[in-house]
């Protein structure tokens, strides 16, 4: 494994270099969205000085450019995560949306009355309340894959809720709330014994792990640029052909057609069947920048050192009197949940920010987790490979003080 130059590193990141309430800021809320290195926004800038022009339509160069660039990022993210075909990578405008389109899409070819959807007690907002709502719609049944008190996902019990009627699985690879890496593997090898396809939400996974789809073989798998060090607005869907094929399209209008008249419509080829309107070229483009920086210092080596930091990180905070973390499993990435004794997580990150902090409290669109702790919320730090040490001691700092404050 290649040692990080962390110093070079974070000049490429022009957000991290700058002062919040007269102090350098700290930046721990990765999981809700990570900063860009200045080849994105490089990227998206020199796409609207340049190449701007909508895609698959024209004939003219500005508009063959702006596609080839365009096709070109979905085929890098085939290559990076090794899916079988670029028309398997459906580009939606975010995870979120990646999901809705599963749920409705999957949800109006292969769910009906009394069939069963799984889910998991980890799930971020974003993989429960689409499936709830098509349940709902169509009289499905949404069952829940219970965790322990640590937040482990309770294996023996997801055998036996599947049946006949489980139409399909749909778990988180990694808690946004809590860190936890969920055992997808065995997830999907037990689902798979049953013919039930399997959707993973990586959307707190891949930013940490690598992720090959034919080794996993997940049946879906989703996350959003913007958490990867791309720009906002842009997220994926893979999906396995056999099933994208037979799925409906999401939502209709242009782009997403073979041939129209007032009388029929008749559908586009994968991926466009589900690629409506026009996308967010720019924004993609710039994707295709995060990947290849990504790359550039490799995912096995940010994996290692993040590992390393939340070790870190965990003893760091262990060590203050009154700090009570949650999840705290061997198998974790990026994030530390945590509360501090007797002290509101709201009132504590008003404080720890101004400090220069940035870290996320409340239920981190995760209502059922903090339900299940019985706890109101959490503080969470979430990390990035920018992230050091001498930051981790700051948060520690700043926790001692919070503590001060409040007698
Ligand atoms: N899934 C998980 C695990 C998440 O952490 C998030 C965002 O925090 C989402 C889905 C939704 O992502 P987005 O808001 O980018 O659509």
């Amino acid at each position: 494994m290649q040692q990080l130059d962390i110093v070079k590193i974070r000049k490429d990141f022009p957000a991290l270099d700058q002062k919040v309430f007269d102090r350098p800021l700290v930046y721990l809320d990765n999981a809700a969205t990570s900063q860009k290195p200045k080849q994105v926004i490089d990227a998206i800038s020199n796409y609207y000085s340049t190449i701007n022009s909508n895609v698959h339509r024209g004939v003219h160069h500005l508009s063959q450019q702006a596609t080839e660039a365009f096709e070109h990022t979905r085929e890098h993210i085939q290559k990076y995560i090794n899916a079988q075909n670029s028309h398997e990578i459906i580009i939606t405008k975010g995870a979120t949306d990646s999901i809705n389109l599963m749920a409705y899409s999957f949800g109006k070819k292969y769910l009906q009355l009394d069939d069963e959807v799984i889910i998991s007690a980890l799930e971020h907002h974003a993989n429960i309340v689409p499936w709830q709502m098509i349940c709902k719609e169509l009289g499905a049944k949404l069952h829940v894959i219970p965790m322990n008190d640590e937040g482990e996902l309770l294996l023996e019990k997801f055998e036996k809720m599947i049946n006949q009627k489980t139409k399909i699985v749909a778990v988180g690879h990694v808690s946004n709330a809590l860190g936890i890496i969920n055992p997808v593997e065995e997830i999907i090898e037990i689902a798979h014994k049953h013919n039930i396809p399997v959707m993973i939400d990586g959307a707190q996974g891949i930013v940490h792990k690598k992720v090959d789809i034919q080794d996993l073989d997940c049946d879906f798998y989703c996350f959003s640029s913007h958490k990867f060090y791309g720009p906002m607005g842009v997220g994926i869907l893979y999906g396995k052909e056999k099933y994208l094929e037979k799925m409906p399209p999401y939502q209709t209008g242009g782009e997403m057609i073979k041939k129209v008249t007032f009388k029929k419509t008749t559908f586009n080829d994968l991926p466009y069947k589900f690629e409506t309107g026009t996308p967010n070229v720019a924004d993609v483009i710039g994707f295709d920048a995060a990947l290849n920086y990504i790359e550039g210092i490799g995912i096995e080596n940010i994996e290692e050192y993040e590992t390393e930091l939340l070790q870190y990180a965990t003893e760091k905070l262990k060590g203050i009197d009154g700090v009570k973390i949650y999840g705290e499993v061997p198998h974790k990435a990026g994030v530390i949940s945590f509360n501090l004794k007797d002290i509101h997580p709201y009132d504590a990150g008003t404080i720890i920010d101004r400090f220069g902090i940035a870290v996320r409290t409340g239920n981190h669109c995760a209502q059922p987790i903090m339900d299940r702790l019985d706890i109101p919320g959490t503080i969470r730090a979430s990390f990035a490979f920018y992230n050091t040490k001498d930051e981790v001691d700051r948060l520690a700092e700043a926790l001692e003080k919070v503590k001060e404050m409040f007698g």
